[in-house]
């Protein structure tokens, strides 16, 4: 079971599945961290403001994993962009995490409203330098963000880490990025379990022919073009499933199906107006 790993832009690379800790308790954190490096995880996506850092860094520390062998990103929280406040936050999430770098640092949202993002992405550049973080990103920016960014700094993020799902599959958005040469991530990949994404017939009927559960065809459904997941789950056995995705592979005609479910539904926050 091989997890392909995708070249970013910068020339490192990440592996194409991980595993996502939003909403995973502190307390349990190292416990399903654990598991999901046992069964085979080498990619986890944290951020400072889920509170779990810590129990990341307990459980790779206790893994033994050899730190080349894994990756690991955390993100900016929203009250912490700016240029004096940016390297503090990440010197205390290194500090949690108990690694002298993260191999992708990423600004959470671009909180226009706050109109810092740019001279936050100039501290992300002089981090990199330093070699705290190997890559660097950014989280839920639109295209004016995006461009913004382009415009006034020249640089091009490695990725953009999206709401993508079924319902939500941002064809334009990933366009106007993947042209620039940004990976894209998706979160909430399973549709955050909001709305009935396992039931959908054409889903189902995929399920059934490769005799496969109707997550692990949409895990497939998001490997299959490029994009790179980090489901989340606590259950060690649905851990297990939503890893064992390498031994099937969909139909033109099934990913066509479930490309016809986008419906622009959104499950989580619009960037644009988002407040918190
Ligand atoms: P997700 O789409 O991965 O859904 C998680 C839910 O799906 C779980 O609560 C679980 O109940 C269910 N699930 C998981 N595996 C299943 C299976 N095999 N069968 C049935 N149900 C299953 O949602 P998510 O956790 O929000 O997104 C994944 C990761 O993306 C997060 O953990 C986090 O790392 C990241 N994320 C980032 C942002 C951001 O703003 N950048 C926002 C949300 C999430």
């Amino acid at each position: 079971m091989t997890v392909p790993q995708i070249t970013l832009n910068d020339g490192h690379t990440i592996p194409q599945l991980g595993f996502g800790v939003f909403q995973i308790d502190p307390p349990e954190t190292e416990r399903i961290v654990t598991d999901a490096l046992e069964i085979g995880y080498r990619h986890i996506d944290t951020a400072a403001a889920y509170g779990n850092e810590e129990g990341v860094g307990r459980a790779l520390a206790a893994s033994g994993i050899p730190r080349d062998q894994l990756f690991v990103t955390t993100k900016l929280w929203n009250a912490e962009q700016g240029a004096e406040t940016t390297r503090p936050a990440l010197e205390r999430s290194l500090a949690k995490l108990g690694l002298d770098h993260v191999d992708l640092y990423l600004i959470h949202w671009p909180r226009p409203d706050l109109d810092r993002y740019v001279a936050t992405w100039r501290v992300f550049e002089q981090l990199q330098g330093e070699g705290l973080t190997r890559s660097i990103g950014v989280s839920n920016f639109h295209r004016p963000h995006l461009q913004r960014l382009v415009d006034e700094t020249g640089a091009v993020p490695a990725v953009n880490q999206i709401e993508l799902h079924p319902a939500f599959a941002q064809h334009e958005l990933r366009a106007f990025g993947e042209g620039l040469g940004i990976r894209t991530e998706a979160w909430g990949p399973l549709g955050q379990g909001k709305y009935d994404l396992f039931g959908d017939p054409a889903i189902v009927r995929a399920a059934q022919a490769h005799g496969v559960t109707p997550a692990q065809v949409v895990i497939r459904w998001h490997l299959q073009q490029g994009v790179i997941l980090f489901p989340k789950s606590v259950s060690r056995e649905r851990m297990a499933a939503n890893f064992d995705v390498f031994g099937f592979e969909l139909t033109d005609a099934e990913t066509a199906a479930i490309d016809g479910l986008d419906r622009g539904l959104r499950v989580g926050a619009d960037p644009d107006t988002a407040t918190f």
